[in-house]
């Protein structure tokens, strides 16, 4: 249920050694290489100083990592950990705003360790413009966070864009944000890229909307998605905004559950986090980099 149809063995093989793909993966591991400082949007839940929501675990900051330093930071935890399969970029900012430093990254690990699955994640801005290249590249796996669906409710999450040079605002922000994300699901639809969809939940805001949003990229060829509740963050509109009770987030998970597979085990890791879902090697990470 976790793959898409027409993926490739090799693609296949390796998302079944993905453990934010597969559940029964949890003897694998994945390595999250901060190499993505920059961001394109700007989120309303968003604190700069932290990690990427989208995809990260707010409140917490990442060290930067140089391309050449993120393939000895892998040569590393190659060694000290055991099952090292996926390699991902999850910010601290977003994966395609630092194009340049991704693919330089993804291209020195794929040279040495053609084995590892290749992960990113994204807001999806850029996606229609990277698509064809990133499969060029060698991603295997990607995820796109979107929040919603109609830029009415868009614009009530995101406050800008930044995009071809300018500082865009509002629903128009919006509406330009959710057209190329949706642009850059379909172009994956047809690619051998597995892809998942990451939903911020926001009580009163999108949380009644989350199941829209499911419908939609299902349209587009999404077999997965990962909904989680928004974790308020201080210095943000939303820093005193009511959090969805697990109860809550879990009926939201179960009302799209038909629609597409749901990820239950998610658990909103560091853009540098390291090693099996929930036993990360965090501390010792730090030390070195
Ligand atoms: Fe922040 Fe991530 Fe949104 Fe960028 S995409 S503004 S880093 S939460
Ligand atoms: Fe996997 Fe969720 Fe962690 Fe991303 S944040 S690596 S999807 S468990």
């Amino acid at each position: 249920p976790y793959l898409k149809s027409g993926l490739s063995s090799e693609v296949q093989q390796k998302t079944l050694k993905h453990p934010c793909y597969n559940k029964e993966a949890h003897d694998n591991a994945r390595i999250h290489l901060p190499v993505a400082p920059k961001c394109n949007i700007k989120c309303k839940f968003c604190n700069r100083k932290f990690d990427c929501q989208n995809e990260s675990r707010p409140g917490v900051t990442s060290n930067l990592l140089t391309p050449q330093k993120a393939l000895e930071t892998f040569d590393y935890y190659n060694e000290q950990v055991d099952n090292l399969t996926v390699m991902g970029i999850a910010g601290p900012g977003d994966a395609l705003a630092n194009f340049n430093k991704t693919k330089k990254t993804v291209e020195l690990i794929k040279e040495k360790y053609p084995e590892v699955a290749i992960c990113l994640s994204t807001n999806g801005l850029m996606l229609p413009i990277y698509a064809k290249e990133l499969k060029e590249l060698g991603i295997t796996h990607l995820t796109v966070t979107i929040n919603a669906v109609d830029p009415d409710i868009g614009e009530k999450i995101y406050d800008s864009i930044y995009y071809n040079g300018k500082l865009i605002t509002g629903r128009n922000a919006a509406k330009i944000l959710l057209d190329n994300q949706l642009e850059g699901l379909a172009k994956l639809k047809e690619m051998d890229i597995m892809c998942k969809v990451n939903i911020v939940a926001i009580k009163g805001v999108n949380d009644g909307h989350v199941k829209e949003i499911v419908k939609k990229v299902k349209s587009l060829g999404v077999t997965f998605t990962n909904i989680m509740s928004l974790i308020p963050v201080a210095g943000t509109e939303f820093e005193n905004h009511e959090k969805l009770t697990e109860g809550e987030l879990k009926a939201i998970r179960k009302s799209c559950e038909k629609l597409v597979t749901q990820m239950y085990h998610c658990r909103q890791c560091r853009a540098d986090a390291v090693g099996k879902l929930g036993e990360d090697k965090d501390s010792e990470k730090r030390k070195i980099s």
